[in-house]
């Protein structure tokens, strides 16, 4: 192993900005800022690496990182002129959890280590302030015990409770009938005086010794050690574990351990903590922002306890906010304005910053690209283009376009009456309704049933994680924008509203105060779980009951991006459409035409399912007409519809799929209805009914199938598209219809499906005096469709992958089964991600290779597309560019997002600057 600390200090570091995979990026952040000579605490990270050895030597440090680790500490002690374990010059010490990729809270940090009694004095006599020194380290033993000695917080809190009691009675404060969190909103930690903290040291020590047989560890360099493994064995908490699988952050990386020396924001009323932005991490908004409380120490902000203050003077909208930072320390204040700028001028993206003043003097503990909503990320890469600051090909490369989902979803309707009830941060947009549920798990179980739920909490923490990803939104009462809450729903893009002040959670309800319109208290309101509510969390607004929405629209800046996308992709976006409404949602969304067009949805219309089972249960071929004719007209009225919002572009429309069955009377009721209409007797249905049922449809009578022994139905529905082509095209509307056979597999069975289309397109052309350019071709989603692709070529003129029953066929897999076992096969590796979601390249991928290569090599200029789930899943887009495919189809609303993946992906492929695809 190369070297396994790199240290950092006094204007020069070991690592830099591009050692994220050595040092994690808490680690080569403060390296990055040391060099810059920007005010950084110094200290030292020990390796990934180091990580990864600890946990192969079965947790244990490998061999003469010891002795690397008191080294560093040495030049530490002599850099400041203090020592690790010196009562009259004590250095303490923080040590710090930090990964490649930023786990914000997911892992452990231990603050004020290097204390105890005797160190305790003499910090009280250094900082005169033996207050100071003993709240340091009561809660330095709290953390200890609970990180690194497994000693839950949960055992102390009696004892701070008792603390807390024994300050109000010494303030004078009636403290009886107040629950722990009023207590603790009452007598905070600065209220608790130095005999009611020197107590409650003594009591936190003997709960530890209580708990695990042993003494607190008095010794520094013993409690460094165990504070090290702590951190180390943070990387594989459960929180973590779970963080790492939403976001796809895999187990071998390990995360680094910074060792630094501490700052103090608790230090009386000129010190104080607080995290920035450098611009609006909710709206993109350039805007220097962020919060801070006076006399606290770092997790004090982020914990959401006390409700942090904003640290411009204009930031909450007033002009001058006393509370302010730049009130009430302008020069650090100014100092920070300063380095926010050069930071982001330096990473060339929004940073998102956590500094400390100590009496003072600003330090800067920690520099990362800020997590940032959908939203603000489109805005932010688009202005920063404006401005120069990077190329328009970074910005588009800069924006996820799973992220810009939360964008093309409704928000409130601003017409639509509604009943405001509470007002709070606007933390993460969105509109979003659902059940109150005031617990994580709970949250799960109902997500679970198929609810929308709504997560509320006091405040969120690290353990509510999987509450928080199963809620449609997250409300609290307590806690900042920049709270655990507000951070991880913007990472999650989920709508939040935080630091609701007005409500109160306990014991399963939750009461708001009302407020009139002059801000008068004006009543309460109790919530209980399975309550609706809305939030809007692009304003703050929570609302009683389900409140409507509107559309999106790609407006400003996102519309901005999506022409700088679309100028330098190369493969088309069409989208899948059955109707007429689903088309102009999609045309909005920049869709250049319809790559799948189903037709059987239109079958289940109430109008129409009666005829369509008439055509299934008719004895011959004659009834089977008769009930055909029926449909004629409907179908051709859909198609008029969908020609119509589509004019000018291509429209691809499947001829009917599934098995016939799908279509079927259910229940009892439904049979004897049609026994009515059809004058069948209801035993007879019976026995079609269980004459057409199939072990397995999948593999069944459906596709193509069904037009080799009942070519009527096709007829019928390409008779449907062309009449309905004629008719548009005759209203001057331009027309480009794609005629596709779903599930060949043979030349024959395209030989015959398409003499079939072509005979009735020429009586129809006959018929109406006037023929329309049509295309035919095939879906590809047998094995052997792409193997046997060279004469599939021969008759169809373009190929439309269909990547879902591909999948099915090559894998084996059924999707409607795979559930019960698709997540174990993920957990344990054997699939990187669900097959269905993104394309499984080695395989699906080489059955569409050998399709295109078979295809094109029997039809050159043979056009082709893929229209399964995979076309609005950004990895198997590069997959499809890389592939050389003309267009992907995706569902409307993933249409924009297709659109950035597939600009991306001609950036990475190099073929961005190349000719477009033909459509
Ligand atoms: P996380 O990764 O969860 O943000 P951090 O390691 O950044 O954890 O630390 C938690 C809090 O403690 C932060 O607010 C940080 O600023 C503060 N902190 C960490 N190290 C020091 C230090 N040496 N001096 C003062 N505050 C510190
Ligand atoms: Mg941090
Ligand atoms: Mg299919």
């Amino acid at each position: 192993m190369a070297r396994s600390i790199y240290f950092f200090g006094a204007g020069q570091a070991d690592g830099d900005a591009r050692q994220k995979d050595l040092l994690g990026g808490k680690g080569a952040g403060l390296a990055e800022m040391t060099r810059l000579g920007i005010p950084v605490p110094p200290g030292f990270t020990i390796t990934t690496e180091v990580c990864n050895a600890y946990y192969a030597a079965g947790k244990v440090l490998p061999a003469g990182v010891e002795d690397e680790i008191k080294a560093a500490i040495g030049r530490l002690e002599s850099l400041l002129d203090a020592r690790l374990g010196s009562p009259d010059a004590p250095l303490l010490v923080s040590v710090r959890s930090g990964a490649r990729a930023s786990m914000p809270g997911m892992m452990d940090t231990i603050l004020n280590l290097g204390l105890n009694d005797e160190i305790a004095r003499g910090l009280a006599r250094r900082t005169g302030s033996e207050r100071f020194a003993l709240d340091a380290y009561r809660r330095f033993i709290l953390a200890y015990a609970d990180i690194v000695l497994g000693v839950p917080r949960e055992r102390f809190e009696d004892a701070l409770g008792r603390a807390r009691r024994q300050a109000a009675a010494r303030l004078g404060v009636d403290a009886t009938l107040l629950n722990a969190a009023e207590l603790e909103r009452k007598v905070p930690d600065s209220l608790l005086d130095p005999e009611s903290l020197a107590a409650l040291i003594q009591q936190q020590k003997d709960i530890v010794l209580d708990a695990t047989g042993r003494p607190f560890p008095e010794d520094p360099y013993a409690q460094l050690q165990g504070a090290i493994c702590a951190v180390f064995g943070s990387w594989n908490n459960h929180r973590a574990q779970v963080y790492r699988k939403m976001h796809d952050i895999p187990e071998a990386w390990g995360t680094a351990c910074n060792i630094q020396a501490m700052v103090f924001g608790n230090l009386g009323d000129d010190s104080g903590t607080g995290v920035a932005f450098t611009r609006d991490p909710s709206t993109g908004e350039r805007r220097f922002f962020g919060e801070w409380l006076p006399n606290a120490q770092g997790e004090d902000v982020v914990a959401g306890v006390r409700t942090p203050h904003p640290l411009s003077r204009s930031a909450s909208g007033s002009d001058d906010d006393e509370r302010s930072l730049e009130a009430r320390m302008p020069g650090a204040y100014a100092e920070l304005v300063e380095v926010q700028a050069r930071l982001e001028r330096h990473f060339r993206d929004m940073q998102d910053l956590e500094f400390t003043i100590q009496q003072n003097k600003l330090f800067l503990l920690q520099c990362r690209t800020g997590k940032r909503t959908g939203r603000a990320a489109v805005r932010i890469a688009v202005e920063m283009a404006k401005e120069g600051l990077i190329s328009r090909e970074e910005a588009i490369l800069r924006v996820d376009p799973g992220a810009i989902d939360q964008l093309l979803h409704p928000s409130i309707d601003p017409g639509a009456p509604k009943k405001v009830l509470a007002r709070g941060l606007p933390a993460s947009p969105g509109a979003a309704t659902g059940q109150v549920v005031f617990s994580a798990d709970e949250a799960e179980r109902r997500a679970g049933q198929g609810k929308a739920v709504i997560l509320v909490r006091s405040e969120t923490s690290p353990e509510d994680i999987h509450g928080m990803k199963a809620a449609r939104g997250i409300l609290t009462s307590r806690g900042g924008m920049t709270s655990h809450a507000a951070v991880v729903a913007r990472g999650m893009g989920k709508s939040c509203v935080a630091g609701c002040s007005a409500i109160s959670v306990s014991q399963g309800q939750m009461t708001v105060s009302l407020y009139d319109d002059h801000g008068h208290a004006s009543g309460t309101l109790t919530v209980k779980a399975g309550d609706l509510i809305t939030l809007d969390g692009s304003t703050g607004t929570v609302y009683l009951g389900a409140v409507p929405t509107v559309p999106a629209t790609l407006s400003g800046e996102f519309g901005e991006l999506m022409v700088w996308a679309d100028a330098v992709r190369r493969l088309r976006v069409r989208s899948n459409a059955d109707t007429p409404h689903d088309a102009r949602t999609a045309r909005n969304f920049g869709a250049e035409g319809i790559g799948l067009c189903r037709t059987e949805h239109m079958f289940f219309d109430e109008e129409r399912i009666e005829a369509v089972r008439e055509m299934i249960l008719a004895p011959d071929e004659a009834g089977r007409r008769r009930a055909l004719a029926k449909l004629l007209p409907f179908q051709r009225g859909d198609f008029v519809g969908v020609f119509r919002e589509m004019a000018g572009l291509p429209v691809t429309i499947r001829l009917l799929d599934p098995p016939l069955h799908e279509f079927l009377p259910q229940d009892e009721a439904q049979l004897e209805q049609l026994s009515r209409t059809m004058g069948v007797s209801k035993r007879d249905l019976e026995r079609k009914n269980e004459e057409l049922a199939e072990y397995n449809p999948m593999l069944g009578h459906r596709g193509c199938r069904l037009a080799i022994t009942s070519p009527e139905i096709y007829e019928m529905q390409a008779r449907a598209i062309l009449e309905a082509a004629c008719e548009v095209a005759a209203a001057g509307v331009e027309v480009e219809p794609e005629i596709m056979i779903p599930l060949s597999m043979t030349r024959r069975e395209l030989a015959i499906t398409r003499a079939l289309v072509e005979r009735v397109a020429e009586q129809v052309f006959a018929e109406k005096g006037r023929r329309v350019d049509y295309r035919f071709g095939t879906m590809i989603e047998l094995p052997r469709a792409s193997i046997m692709a060279g004469e599939l070529a021969e008759e169809a003129e373009f190929f439309s992958f269909g990547t879902n029953d591909l999948t099915q066929t090559t894998l084996g897999i059924s999707r409607d089964d795979a559930g019960r076992f698709l997540g174990a096969y993920v957990e344990s590796g054997v699939f990187a991600k669900d097959p269905f979601q993104s394309l499984d390249v080695p395989g699906v991928g080489a059955l569409v290779e050998m399709g295109r290569d078979r295809g094109r090599a029997a039809r050159p200029g043979l056009k082709l597309g893929i229209c399964g789930e995979h076309g609005g899943d950004p990895s198997s887009i590069a997959f499809f560019e890389r592939a050389g495919l003309d267009y992907v189809s995706c569902s409307p609303f993933r249409v924009p997002i297709a659109r950035l993946a597939a600009a991306q992906a001609a950036l990475s492929a190099g073929s961005s600057k190349g000719p477009r695809a033909t459509d």
